[in-house]
């Protein structure tokens, strides 16, 4: 269900307990900022998830709230991922989900790296 990213951080959503180990993940990077691991249900060859090791909503929460190192720290992450995994030359895509309409699904800011093949249009039309 898409969730309200206005309520609180949930502590116990599924990004939370990756990031204390609780549940596995196929990590792909970690750093002091920053977790990123394949997405459980993939929609393109390659479908990596980026996450700030912070508790953030949404982009939204996480820009507003954030402090400059988080954000550098995490928008530098989101670039090594795509590099170390050599997408820079095909191309890939990025993509965070904010909110209901945005049809945001787990209440922990994530950037999805889509890779593999030719993505299409940007937006579904329906
Ligand atoms: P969103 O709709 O932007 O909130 O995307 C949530 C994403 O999290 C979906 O692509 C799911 O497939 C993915 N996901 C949910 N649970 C897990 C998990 N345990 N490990 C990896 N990816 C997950």
């Amino acid at each position: 269900m898409p969730i309200d990213a206005t309520l609180p951080y949930d502590t116990d959503n599924i990004f939370a307990r990756i990031l204390r180990n609780e549940i596995p993940a196929r990590t792909v990077y970690e750093d002091d900022y920053a977790l990123a691991f394949h997405d459980i249900n993939p929609q393109a060859p390659t479908h990596i998830l980026v996450i700030p090791k912070g508790a953030y909503v949404s982009w939204d929460d996480f820009s507003a709230r954030a402090n400059d190192a988080e954000i550098a720290g995490f928008v530098r992450a989101v670039g090594h991922v795509a590099r170390a995994a050599g997408l820079v030359e095909p191309g890939y895509r990025l993509l965070a989900n904010a909110g209901p309409d945005s049809h945001q699904e787990v209440p922990h800011l994530h950037v999805h790296v889509f890779a593999g093949r030719p993505l299409g249009p940007m937006l579904s039309k329906t």
